[in-house]
Order: C-alpha cells, then structure tokens, then sequence
C-alpha cells in the first residue's frame, strides 16, 4: 500500500514536472461526457505542435482513412472527437515529461523508459487491432503510461530508486523489490500520480491492474488484459535475442488473451506496421537497423515453437495419463486406417488383445496405489518388447491392445510369446520383501490369413476378444489364437 509519506512526497514533489496548460484542458475534455467537436478543435488548434501531431496522426498508416487530413477539423473527423481527445493526452503527456532532464544522480534512463513505454503502446494498440476491438487509441494510451510511476520514483528518489532500479532487468522482480523497499510498486504510484493529474480513471487503474495476474475470469479481449500482455511483448520486441522473453509472452499471451503464437505474429506484423509512425510522431528511435533482422528471426521461432507445442498438445491427447500407452480413441483410429490398408491391398494385419491375470487380486492385497505403478511397468515391458510401427494402446482398466501392421499370424508369435514372458518376469518390488509378479492372457487375430478374411475392424476386435476368453479358460497366462474352425467352439 502506498503510505501517506509516500503520497507527501510525490505531492509536493518539486522536480516532479507539471502539466503544461494544453494538457491539463484536454485531462478537462476526457472528463467531460458532453464535450463536443467544436470546443476539442478549438482546444487543439491553440497548440500548432499539437496540432501538427494530430494531423499527422490521422494521415498515417494507423488509420486506415482514405480521406487526407488537411487540417485539425478533418483530422478530428477521421479520428473521432474521443480518440482525438486521448491522442491528444498520449501526446502531451509525453511531450513534457521526455524532455525533463533526469537528475544525475540516477541511475535511470529517460530513453530507454520511454522507448519501452511507447513499444508498449504500439504493442497494445496491435493487439486490439488484432483482437477486432474498437478502443484502439485508449490501448494505446493505457498501454503508454502503464509504467509512469518508475518515472514518478526516478524523480521523488533519485538516489534511491536508482539503486534499486539498476539491480534488476527483469519487470516482475523490481516490482517486488520496490514493494519490499517502499511499501509499494511503481503500479500503485503510478496511479496515484495519474489521480493526482485527474487522467480519467479507466486509463489511470490500467497501472494496476496491468500488474496483477489477471484472473482466468477475466480472461478475453478487454483493456485490461491487453495491457497486461503489452509489457510482455513489448519487451519481447525490443529484445528478442532472449529466449526468456518470448516464453513469457507465449504464456501470458496464451493465459490472458487466448492468443495463439501464429496470432502473435500477427500481432507483431501490426507492430512493424505502425513502428515508423510512431517514431516519428514521438520522435524517437525504438528499433535500432539490426534489430529489423533479429525480429524477423525471432518471429521464426515462435512459429516452430507454436508447432512443437501443438505437436506436443495432439500427442498429449492420444496417450492415457497414466501409462502413457495410446488411449482407446487412437487405438479406433489406427485400427480403422490399418484395416483398410489390409483389406484394400491384402495385407497381412496381426492384433493382440492383452488382459493381467487376477488383477484385482492384486488391488486387493496391495491396494490401488500398487496397482497402478504396477500397470505403469507393464507398459514400459510392453514397450521395450515391440516395434516403432506397433501400436500399443490401453484398451481398458487392465487391458492392453496392440496392432502389429504388416504382420503374419507366424511373424506375430515371436513377439507376442516374448513379450508374454516378459510380463511373467516382472518382479515388481513393493519393499525389500515383496515382490509382485503379475501375467497376462493374451487373445490374437489376424486379417488375411488362410482362410480369415473379416468384414470389419469391429469383427476383427470380437475375435481377438473370444480368443482372450479361450485363454483365460485355459489356465491364463497363454496365448491364444483366433482361428475361423475353431471359433465356433471358443464362442
Ligand atoms: P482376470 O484374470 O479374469 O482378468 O481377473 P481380473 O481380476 O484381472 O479381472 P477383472 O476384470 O475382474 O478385474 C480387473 C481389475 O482391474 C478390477 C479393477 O479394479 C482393476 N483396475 C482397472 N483399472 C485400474 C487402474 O487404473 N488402476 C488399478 N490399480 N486397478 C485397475
Ligand atoms: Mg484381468
Ligand atoms: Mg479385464
């Protein structure tokens, strides 16, 4: 919380600079609801710099007008009185406070803030542009003065801000660090010193709650969470040679504003769009030439890294949490595809239904906990026993299937039988003095052998399955063999 000595010094702060007169009639017309055309044009037009600005603003690429703005009246006719008036605001504030000379005592950068206040602005701005909303130019301020208040500390404690302020570059770490050392972050001081300028409040809380974690509740488009992601990518865009930097923007990207990263170059193609004209209506240089070519890389990278993450995503969703096995809708999947390609070329098809024997015995004794690591290694047996082309798929609790393509009934046996054993010789180690074994029954069909032909995957799965019943009749912990004599007598 920002204490009251605090608020003293930012009050009555002498070096702190003051508004200039224009600024403080367009914080009057933000403030007024009825404030019309007529009187913004009057305002503006007696400042020639910012009129020039605003003209300028109108006839750039930012806004997508067909109309050439002549003057402040046409330029405020493209841009709408209320974005003009918060143009008006990003302008004038930044134009006084740039130009204030930094004592020397500190160890803060006037251009380096501001170069990273108005990439993130830019970045704010593009990321409603690409989200379709339609408040882009309060983004834009929002996202500009997100940060006033390292500004605000420069000034108030030179000395001591600036030690602070150099001991990190990581945003997240001096906001905690300022907590800890003044009792509260350039978050809340920010918005004081924006109160203090009576800045409308809606832009004035973006301090605040751009630094909080958004909720999941407030997940979506809003002005909040875009301001919250533009820190993120603006520093991404400023530095893009750091790997950690476009992890934290994937993450808050994707948690706050469910962009993807393909959006995020979307969003970054904005960003160099409007970069010319933001530099030189706020005469500054964000992009030195070789960063042009360091970005163009970096995009590249977030896109493979979009793709190893989806490919990581689909691979999540085919496996079974807890063995890792494919799950059963994979299994369909494959079968289905293998089938086909069995029956349309005559291929040999070999699957394997795999069941523990007596399983919830062992539940019972050892309890579920045991039960479950025991299906683990199980797996990791099974997996260690057959082929890259082989699909090994939980069918269900203890049950396993695998599809062999490719495969002769004949070829089948030698991995089947070797995996049976394999499973049988597992000495699962509960403590040092017991040792679970476990063995599995084991039901085999394949297509296109002798006389089997069958119709469908579904046939195929039936088959199997009796031939796993023959087995557990037999005694368990055997294989058996479907055949198309001996069906009738297994069923
Ligand atoms: P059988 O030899 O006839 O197959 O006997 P069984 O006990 O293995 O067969 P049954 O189908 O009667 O029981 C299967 C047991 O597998 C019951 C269930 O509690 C257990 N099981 C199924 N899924 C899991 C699981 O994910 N974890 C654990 N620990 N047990 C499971
Ligand atoms: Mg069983
Ligand atoms: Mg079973």
């Amino acid at each position: 919380m920002l204490d009251d000595k605090l608020k003293m010094r930012l009050n009555y702060c002498t070096t702190l600079p003051s508004l200039p007169a224009v600024a403080i009639k367009i914080i009057e017309l933000a403030n007024d609801p009825d404030a019309d055309i007529r009187t913004v044009c009057q305002y503006i037009s007696l400042d020639p710099v910012l009129s020039a600005k605003l003209l300028k603003t109108a006839n750039t690429p930012l806004y997508k007008s067909r109309r050439i703005a002549t003057n402040v009246r046409q330029a405020v006719s493209i841009l709408g009185t209320h974005s003009v008036i918060v143009i008006a605001l990003s302008f004038s504030l930044t134009h006084s406070l740039m130009k204030k000379p930094v004592p020397k005592q500190s160890a803060f950068d006037n251009d380096i803030f501001w170069r990273r206040s108005i990439t993130s602005a830019l970045a704010c701005r593009a990321l409603g542009e690409k989200l379709a909303l339609n408040f882009l130019d309060d983004l834009f301020l929002a996202g500009l003065v997100q940060d006033i208040g390292i500004l605000a500390y420069s000034v108030i404690m030179p000395e001591e801000y600036g030690k602070i302020f150099s001991s990190t570059s990581d945003h997240d770490v001096l906001l905690k660090t300022e907590r800890e050392t003044f009792g509260a972050g350039h978050d809340e001081l920010g918005y004081e010193l924006l109160h203090k300028w009576h800045i409308p409040d809606y832009i004035a809380l973006s301090c605040i709650t751009s630094h909080s974690q958004p909720e999941p509740k407030d997940l979506g488009p809003n002005l909040q969470s875009c301001v919250a992601v533009s820190r993120y990518l603006a520093e991404y865009f400023l530095y893009p040679q750091e790997a950690e930097k476009m992890t934290a923007l994937t993450k808050a990207a994707q948690d706050w504003l469910a962009l993807d990263n393909t959006a995020l170059v979307d969003v970054i193609q904005l960003m160099e769009i409007g970069l010319k004209s933001v530099e030189e209506l706020f005469d500054i240089n964000i992009h030195h030439s070789e960063a042009t070519e360091v970005l163009a890389e970096a995009k590249e990278l977030l896109m493979i890294h979009n793709l190893s993450r989806m490919k990581e995503l689909e691979e999540k969703s085919q496996r079974d949490g807890l063995t890792g096995a494919y799950n059963r809708v994979y299994f369909d999947e494959t079968l289905r595809r293998e089938f086909h390609l069995s029956a349309q070329y005559n291929l040999p098809l070999t699957i394997a239904i795999i069941d523990l024997d007596h399983f919830k015995q062992i539940n019972d004794t050892y309890g579920h906990l045991a039960g479950d690591s025991l299906l683990v290694t199980v797996v990791r047996t099974i997996f260690a026993q057959i082929r890259q082309d082989d699909t090994l798929s939980r069918y269900g609790g203890e049950e396993f299937a695998l599809i062999l393509p490719g495969t002769t009934l004949t070829a089948s046996r030698i991995i089947i039988s070797r995996l049976k054993d394999a499973i049988a010789a597992i000495e699962y180690k509960l403590d040092d003095r017991y040792a679970i074994h476990i063995t599995a029954s084991i039901g085999v069909a394949s297509n296109n052998e002798g006389a089997a032909h069958f119709q469908a995957p579904l046939d195929m799965i039936k088959a199997a399955d009796s031939a796993l019943y023959a087995a557990k009749h037999a005694g368990r912990n055997q294989i058996i063999e479907w055949s198309p004599d001996t069906s009738s007598i297994i069923i």
